[in-house]
């Protein structure tokens, strides 16, 4: 029971003082960035951007650190359409961040972050154009010393994206996906969603033995043979759940090992009982939860770059797959904001 001096001495402490005034050293540093006197940012007001980071022309990227980028792009799905309205979707999430409590980080106050805005796009009808459009200006963003972590858009963006991140030497991976997407040409494309990572491969900007695909499930699974063929590490969703994230995320450590690693996240690795808006869902998946505690578990890996793909908002009426894609883009956040701590030590 508190003791009447206990009840003193707390009042003493906290009487009147402001929200923003806090003890704790770590998190006076976090409520720093987000009280002035007792006011505290408001979640809900503003112009939206990725966990709220601050906007930044996408021609001025000096200094800057990290780079959130949209994709608004979804020419490549091979089923239901509506990722390319996945970037308003997770910047319009509010309550994102500022801090990570089981890494206990505040991403934005350890690195020079930014909502850099869209790709842009100089057609919406070329897929092909669409894909050199990303590449070039990736390229751009990866050649100005900046980490990209972007937010599709379908997962043939990844595509792209990988040639710049890649290009110098070849990067691992960490996907998380109910599907492999090493798949082939499909009438006369290799752009599709179903293929990005095979063409990585075969461009030589992925290593397929330092790539770990996680959750793969479903009626598709038939068509992955060139993830095994070539050397990757395949965990299917029941396997992945059945091993524990922790174990999964060791497993993934191993894969990767010291390597520089890129990691996407397509949110239809998640059950589509929790994140039913997206373009190819699949019953039996990972929880929220699976992918944040595997995320967390792999802090201190050497991570150039980042995504999360195939939000396609218009399936969900309750925005809960666009939180959840806004809170492991967050979370990927802590992971390259603790690689970029590591490389300038
Ligand atoms: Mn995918
Ligand atoms: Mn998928």
């Amino acid at each position: 029971m508190t003791t009447t001096s206990k009840l003193a001495a707390l009042n003493a402490k906290y009487a009147g003082t402001g929200g923003g005034d806090i003890h704790d050293p770590l998190f006076a540093k976090v409520a720093a960035g987000q009280f002035t006197g007792d006011k505290r940012v408001w979640p809900f007001a503003g112009v939206a951007t990725f966990a709220s980071a601050a906007q930044r022309d996408s021609s001025n990227l000096a200094g800057l650190d990290i780079a959130l980028i949209g994709v608004p792009m979804d020419l490549g799905v091979t089923n239901r359409a509506g990722a390319r309205l996945g970037p308003r979707a997770v910047r319009g999430i509010e309550r994102i961040g500022p801090f990570e409590h089981v890494l206990r980080q505040a991403p934005l106050q350890e690195a020079k972050v930014a909502d850099i805005g869209d790709v842009p796009f100089r057609s919406r009808f070329d897929l092909a154009s669409c894909h050199a459009d990303i590449e070039a200006h990736l390229t751009g963003v990866v050649d100005a010393g900046v980490v990209p972590l972007c937010v599709g858009g379908d997962h043939s963006i990844s595509y792209p994206i990988l040639r710049a991140v890649g290009r110098s030497r070849p990067v691992g991976m960490v996907h998380i996906d109910a599907h492999c997407d090493t798949s082939g040409i499909y009438e006369g494309s290799k752009f599709h969603h179903g293929a990005p990572f095979r063409q990585a491969v075969l461009d030589g900007v992925l290593d397929p033995e330092r790539t770990i695909q996680i959750g793969i499930r479903g009626g598709a699974d038939y068509l992955w043979e060139f993830s095994t063929d070539s050397g990757m590490t395949v965990l299917h969703a029941e396997e992945a759940v059945a091993m524990g994230m922790a174990v999964v995320a060791a497993k993934a450590r191993e894969v990767v090992g010291g390597w520089p690693v890129y990691i996407s996240f397509d949110v239809d690795s998640i059950d589509p009982g929790f994140a039913p808006g997206t373009g190819t869902p699949e019953v039996g998946g990972l929880a929220p939860r699976e992918v944040l505690a595997l995320l967390r578990a792999l802090s201190g890996l050497d991570v150039v770059g980042a995504d999360v793909v195939e939000v396609a908002p218009q399936y969900d009426a309750t925005t809960n797959t666009a939180q959840i894609a806004a809170q492991v883009m967050f979370t990927q956040l802590c992971l390259l904001a603790t690689a970029l701590q590591r490389r300038k030590r």
